[in-house]
């Protein structure tokens, strides 16, 4: 079975599309998404109902839950506060109640787990950057593989008899060892490529490709603009930073 996973998708619909119509044409039925739908783009709408409309597991990013006000956004950098408190005003209830449902880790999806961020304490929004942080993640693994999200930055964390970090974007999975995969960003990438970025995963062949996709990107940045969102928000969808 092949699974299309894809986060940080950060309300941009036009990111959103491209990934869709390309695991459309590839004749993926399977989808996961790892969170942070909204925040930062100028289409939290349009972004909630296509993931609705997939009727597939979804775990809830930290600005999913500070939109709908359960988690506090006293961390985050001012123009993703404004982000966060333009989102809020233009959902209705029942995007609301969506975002709110969404619980912090899927355990057990096909041999394997997803959580946006940390499986040690997924509430606390932590970042796994290094083999430390992999560490206190494959303590809670109960699975083969865990992919995340949260860093924006696609990385392959293989623990073997040593561990290991992986930058293939096409990487066929040992039997014997466990992984932290992190699927990069659909809507905001932040590794310096500004293309769309997720992932298909081969649950029987254990094949994980790490895609990138052109985008409208101008389009995307218009719609950041004209919301009257911070300008800083669609330049770096320019960049990739
Ligand atoms: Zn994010």
């Amino acid at each position: 079975m092949k699974v299309c996973l894809l986060g940080d998708i950060h309300a941009n619909f036009e990111a959103l599309k491209a990934v869709l119509e390309y695991a459309d044409a590839q004749r993926i039925k399977h989808y996961v998404c790892l969170g942070d739908i909204v925040g930062y783009g100028g289409s939290p709408l349009e972004c909630i109902h296509e993931i609705q409309a997939l009727e597939c597991p979804v775990v809830a990013g930290n600005h999913d839950f500070a939109v709908v006000g359960y988690t506090s956004d006293d961390y985050f950098n001012p123009y993703a506060k404004d982000a966060v408190a333009w989102t809020r005003n233009q959902l209705g209830p029942e995007e609301t109640e969506f975002l709110t449902s969404l619980p912090y880790v899927h355990h057990d999806l096909n041999d394997f787990t997803v959580v946006h961020s940390t499986l040690d304490e997924p509430e606390k929004w932590g970042y796994v950057l290094n083999f430390f942080d992999a560490e206190k993640c494959f303590k809670y693994l109960k699975s083969k593989v865990c992919f995340i999200g949260h860093s924006h930055i696609p990385l392959i964390i293989e623990k073997g008899p040593t561990t290991e970090a992986i930058y293939e974007a096409h990487y066929k999975l040992y039997p014997d060892c466990r992984y932290i995969i992190n699927i990069g960003s659909v809507g905001q990438p932040r590794d310096g490529n500004n293309k769309a970025c997720f992932a298909i995963f081969d649950t029987e062949e254990l094949e994980i490709e790490i895609i990138r996709l052109d985008y409208d990107i101008a389009k995307a940045q218009a719609k950041i603009v004209d919301s009257g969102l911070p300008e800083v928000l669609a330049d770096r969808l320019g960049v990739g930073k």
